[in-house]
């Protein structure tokens, strides 16, 4: 998006302010459609817990996406945005059976990723079809090592399980249909995400009634100029010629699944926020804006560097700065980055701000959540508004002494 055209939305919607790019997202969408053209059968699912705005869901309907849900409380926000359950994977992870059998019940596909819950699902409900979350026990690391063995991670079935979960599935004469991975990790290496795809494939082979595979997620985008991402493209060529070449020896089309979260809409995002105090110190000088980690959180939470632009003074002389929030602890959104020379007023534009950030806000500090904007068409429509201190106090019970 322009930079004369978020500090429009900026002015017009006040700050701070969280804009999306609707092109954006329908472009990395078509990407990964176009990338696997060639697999008869694919579903893009969603993962809500990204960014869960009503109005993205359906912007995402309309382009034909699925929906990948880790809470009943996403299953309901997917439905109330027109999803079909069929449409909508429910891959939740130490939730209770409640729940589980609670979303089974509105018709979504249950993904199981632990051998309790299962033999207790499938000893009560050996009629509704079940998809497997395995642990293949790879992870992609930063420079292409692959790590196989004992992973100390709480999610999936461990394929070393294996014996035990056909155990269960035979007993309870359970119907599985699908087999589903997710590594997690921001993949940097194709090749090792291809090698956690055999160990599916392998998996897949124990089960005779599979309608689809689900590879999951964990796409890396860029957050900075020449940084490294994931080559979709060339997954999406070496992916479809393997699974296309599974179906035919598993005898069966199956679909293949994916659940895209920040890879379709992290780079659509953009977070505004004002520069309220320009603060010399003797080792730096702070740029304190009106916003913190409540708002923004991944720089203090995870370490993400998401670049900042002072889109008051673009093309200004660069100089130092540290950008902080108001949040009443440390709460530093950058280190001595080069940024465009900030006077007290400007407004900074954060990017990647579409994925994990308007999601993970919270009120800490007793603070109102900033208002959503979906730039859609050459027009920016207001999709949540900016919370009051009414929403804060909405739910108090307030005692009289
Ligand atoms: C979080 C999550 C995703 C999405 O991951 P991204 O890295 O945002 O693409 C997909 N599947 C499951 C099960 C998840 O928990």
């Amino acid at each position: 998006m322009e930079t004369k055209t978020l500090l429009a939305l900026a002015e017009e919607f006040g700050s701070p302010l969280y804009v999306y790019d609707a092109a954006k997202i329908l472009h990395q969408y078509a990407r990964l459609q176009k990338t696997f053209m060639k697999v008869e059968n694919l579903r893009i699912h969603y993962a809500v817990k990204a960014l869960s705005n009503i109005s993205v869901l359906k912007l995402l309907k309309k382009a034909g996406a699925g929906l990948d849900t880790v809470s009943i409380e996403e299953v309901q926000l997917g439905l109330l945005a027109g999803f079909s359950p069929d449409k909508i994977i429910y891959t939740p992870n130490g939730v209770s059976m409640e729940e589980i059998e609670q979303v089974a019940a509105l018709g979504v596909q249950i993904n199981i990723d632990n051998l309790s819950i299962l033999e207790q699902f499938g000893a009560k409900h050996p009629e509704t079809p079940v998809c497997i979350r395995i642990n293949p026990h790879v992870m992609a690391g930063g420079n292409s090592n692959i790590s196989v063995g004992h992973i100390d991670s709480k999610f999936g079935i461990s394929i070393h399980q294996m014996p035990h979960l056909l155990r269960i599935a035979q007993n309870t004469g359970m119907h599985i249909n699908g087999i589903h991975m997710h590594t997690g990790s921001d993949i940097l290496d194709i090749e090792v995400f291809l090698y956690a795809a055999e160990i599916l494939f392998e998996a897949a082979t124990h089960f005779k009634e599979l309608e689809f595979l689900d590879f999951g997620s964990g796409f890396k985008v860029p957050y900075k100029k020449d940084d490294i991402e994931t080559d979709v493209e060339e997954l999406g060529r070496k992916l479809t010629k393997r699974f296309n070449a599974f179906c035919s020896e598993y005898g069966r089309n199956l679909t293949l699944a994916f659940e895209p979260g920040k890879f379709l809409v992290s780079e659509a995002g953009y977070f505004m926020a004002k520069v309220n105090v320009v603060k010399q110190t003797t080792s730096t000088v702070f740029a304190g804006i009106d916003s913190g980690f409540n708002h923004l959180i991944r720089p203090m939470f995870y370490g993400s560097e998401h670049y900042i632009e002072n889109i008051s003074n673009p093309g200004g002389k660069e100089r130092f700065y540290s950008v902080v929030g108001y949040i009443c602890e440390t709460d530093t959104f950058a280190g001595n980055r080069r940024i465009a020379e900030i006077k007290e007023g400007d407004i900074l534009c954060f990017r990647n701000a579409g994925a994990y950030c308007f999601s993970m806000s919270s009120n800490y500090n007793s603070r109102v959540r900033p208002a959503e904007v979906l730039w859609h068409n050459g027009k920016g429509y207001l999709i949540r508004q900016r919370e009051t201190l009414d929403d804060i106090i909405r739910n108090q019970v307030i005692l009289e002494f």
